[in-house]
């Protein structure tokens, strides 16, 4: 057996791209790039599927709620609870919810967090005047719960910090979306997941009332405020920022009465369903200034 002298010599085009450089990295950031977005699209995925499956007693209690608040506070708290309940009760399978009543935040806001609590301001309540207005919130809210979002939210957060940390992004990434795994982002729900709760808070309020006549006040009352163009910093981070446009969110609440008001007209010509007043022990307790 005879051997070379010395190592054949490469010939020079082997593993010598001809493509420039800059080209090979732009591929290569590319491939990463639709790497992580298809994990991130697994995360989500995997989120969505997983969340509803988790024990809703797992779930993190995080709430903003006060324990000292007045008599008239507790009275107005357990008016709120009462009508959450009233309207979950139409459910198959009934979550325990804890409405918290927070007569101290003048922005008009509502929301769920983990473990079943439910959040109205003192801003909120005073941009409705009828209970079917407070009870398509209300019902948006216990959506939110009934359809396991913020258990859902919680692991897209871990999974997504998972990855940041896999990525050896962890000190800018992960640190960051650690810190947005707190309190205030379990308020950011996915615009499908706000479809959702509005459309599960439809059926809700219907099975209580027979029909939507007045659920569509708050936003209606939003979009007067959108069209003044005069959305305070304070509101523009608030509720409705992440939910779909309010002009979309009434017409979904119209097309049911319509839907409901031709019915009507068809049996005997009359759909007289009027929305029902807030009670007006209620509105004085609002309208009576805080000591
Ligand atoms: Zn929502």
């Amino acid at each position: 057996m005879s051997f070379p002298d010395e190592n054949p010599r490469v010939p020079d085009h082997i593993n010598n791209s001809h493509e420039s450089p800059v080209v090979d990295f732009l591929l290569m950031a590319a491939g990463l790039l639709a790497f992580i977005v298809f994990i991130s699209f697994a995360i989500g995925w995997s989120a969505s599927w997983l969340g509803p499956k988790i024990p809703y007693a797992w779930e993190p209690n995080i709430s903003l709620g006060q324990d000292d608040l007045s008599e008239d506070d507790r009275e107005i708290q357990a008016y709120l609870t009462k009508l959450t309940e009233r309207l979950a009760s139409h459910s198959e399978h009934v979550f325990p919810v804890t409405v918290h009543w927070l007569p101290d935040m003048e922005v008009t806001n509502a929301f769920a967090t983990s473990g079943g609590h439910i959040h109205v301001t003192r801003g909120l309540l005073n941009a409705v005047s009828s209970e079917n207005g407070l009870a398509m919130v209300l019902a948006h809210e216990y959506a939110h719960i009934e359809l396991r979002h913020p258990a859902v939210l919680m692991l897209e957060q871990i999974g997504h910090t998972i990855l940041y940390l896999a990525l050896g992004l962890g000190d800018s990434g992960a640190g960051s979306l650690a810190q947005n795994t707190g309190t205030l982002s379990f308020m950011s729900f996915s615009r499908d997941m706000e479809r959702a709760a509005d459309e599960r808070a439809i059926a809700l309020l219907k099975n209580e009332y027979g029909h939507t006549e007045g659920a569509s006040e708050l936003f209606q009352g939003l979009l007067k405020k959108e069209d003044a163009d005069a959305l305070p910093l304070q509101t523009i981070q608030s509720w409705w920022q992440s939910h779909p446009a309010t002009l979309e969110r009434i017409k979904a609440i119209e097309a049911h009465n319509t839907e409901l008001k031709s019915e009507a007209q068809k049996k005997d010509g009359r759909f007289n369903q009027e929305p029902r007043p807030l009670p007006a022990w209620l509105l004085d307790a609002l309208s009576t200034p805080k000591s």
